[in-house]
């Protein structure tokens, strides 16, 4: 078990039990060439052009990068930058869909007689990227570095952000298909072994995974691993110590350690793009909280998040704010236009908290020392980070930060700490 971190209320059971749903096909998409860690795509379309799902609009330009896919078929209306729910602006396809749901033509193919490299190009050209938020290029996971070996795969099925419920309808609903992914990058990465990790918050989930292992033919062990609930348990270094008790070194990255961590929604899309030819165009997420409907929706990428808020019965009005991702890590949207993208796991509507007027001092309680995860002095960082002192910051280790945002949860002054932190990060790395 790793050090640090909190309990939290979940909230699941708002959204536990709801099936997913398939959303309505949409009138009109905003495909971000840029939902990923790395160079964002290059657009391969032109304003006029006719596109159908799943065709290729937006090329890959370096190792770390996507693919990006039409999610409907229509008519490309525009080219222009448009917000993404991160904040940041993206050059964004603009496509007028004509509900008519032409398709590229989908190969199905039997992994097994695929090779690693030929596993790892139809990820890479079928756009998938990681689906628990962090939208890291899968391609580039799969691929072990020349010097290092792979030991183990790990599926993090904790799901550990409260509210968030699309990751466990997957595997209730769709384990068959997990199950055989995971053999896929068992396959591509020549591993022998992979451990499903559940938080013990799911635990009826159990009895699901050990039937799908019983009775699908398995080539490598897979092995479930019960954790306790405790955030952020799905953070890979501290799903790789729970695990198998290997840390991860500063500034190092799981591989170091000989593992792969995937997240479920990943694990399947990846199963979709080998053996049925599906590339990236959807994905599962939860819309829960202060809406009148909570649900798990399967959402075409480039959805306005406004269509979606209005099917769940929820409503953005003075009091309360709209969450992309999980609480605890998510961001604030203002902009309802804004598009769901590939590593949107969530929209939750929440009360709007009573923050002071000004940030208020440090009262040295300790607090936000005895939850860090990673080991690191909250208090010291944000002290530095509020007066400038970024140089300070670094040598506190402010990158081995991963915004889990316990710190600030726990700080009984309100202090701001992961955006002074996130603050340092941005100056630093302007340097
Ligand atoms: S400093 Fe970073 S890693 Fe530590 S608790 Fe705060 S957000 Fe989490
Ligand atoms: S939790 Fe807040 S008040 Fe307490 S030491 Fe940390 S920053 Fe200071």
């Amino acid at each position: 078990m790793f050090k640090g971190g909190i309990k939290l209320l979940d909230f699941k059971s708002l959204s536990k039990n709801e099936p997913i749903e398939e959303f309505e096909y949409p009138e009109k998409v905003i495909i971000p060439l840029s939902q990923h860690t790395g160079s964002p795509a290059k657009p391969v379309v032109k304003k006029g052009d006719y596109v159908v799902e799943g065709q290729i609009i937006g090329e890959i330009t370096g190792f770390i990068s996507s693919y990006i896919h039409s999610s409907v078929s229509g008519k490309v209306i525009d080219i222009i930058p448009w917000d993404l729910p991160t904040g940041r602006k993206s050059l964004s396809v603009i496509i007028e869909s004509d509900g008519e749901r032409k398709s590229i033509e989908k190969k199905e193919r039997n992994w097994l007689a695929l090779s690693s490299e030929e596993i790892i190009d139809i990820v890479r050209e079928s756009g998938i990227v990681g689906l628990g938020g962090a939208a890291f290029p899968t391609h580039v996971k799969l691929t072990v570095p020349p010097g290092k070996k792979a030991d183990f795969v790990i599926i993090n099925g904790c799901e550990c952000e409260p509210f968030l419920t699309c990751d466990y309808r997957i595997l209730k609903e769709c384990i068959d298909e997990v199950i055989e992914g995971i053999q896929i990058i068992c396959k591509a990465t020549n591993v022998k072994k992979a451990f499903i990790g559940i938080e013990s918050n799911k635990i009826d989930l159990i009895p699901v995974l050990n039937n799908s292992i019983k009775n699908l033919k398995i080539y490598v062990e897979i092995e479930i691993k019960i954790l306790p609930t405790k955030y952020p348990q799905g953070s890979e270094k501290h799903l790789i110590k729970s695990i198998l008790n290997r840390e991860v070194p500063s500034g190092g990255l799981p591989i170091d350690v000989g593992c792969i961590v995937f997240n479920v929604q990943t694990v399947l899309a990846i199963k979709r793009a080998v053996c049925n030819g599906i590339p990236l165009t959807e994905r599962v997420l939860t819309c829960t909280g202060l809406v009148g409907t909570p649900k798990n929706l399967k959402v075409k990428i480039g959805t306005p998040i406004s269509k979606i808020l209005s099917y769940c019965n929820g409503e953005l009005k003075y009091g309360r704010k709209l969450v992309t991702g999980g609480p605890m890590m998510g961001i604030q949207i203002y902009d309802l236009e804004t598009p769901v993208i590939k590593g949107t796991t969530g929209l939750i509507l929440l009360p709007e908290e009573d923050l002071p007027e000004e940030i208020q001092p440090c009262i040295r309680c300790g607090k936000c020392i005895e939850v860090c995860p990673m080991f690191l002095l909250p208090s010291e960082i944000g002290r530095y980070a509020e007066f400038g002192r970024f140089d300070k910051c670094e040598n506190l280790n402010v990158f081995d930060c991963i915004e889990c945002g316990c710190c600030s949860y726990i700080c009984p002054a309100k202090r701001p700490l992961v955006d002074f932190i996130k603050c340092a990060k941005f100056k630093l790395r302007k340097k």
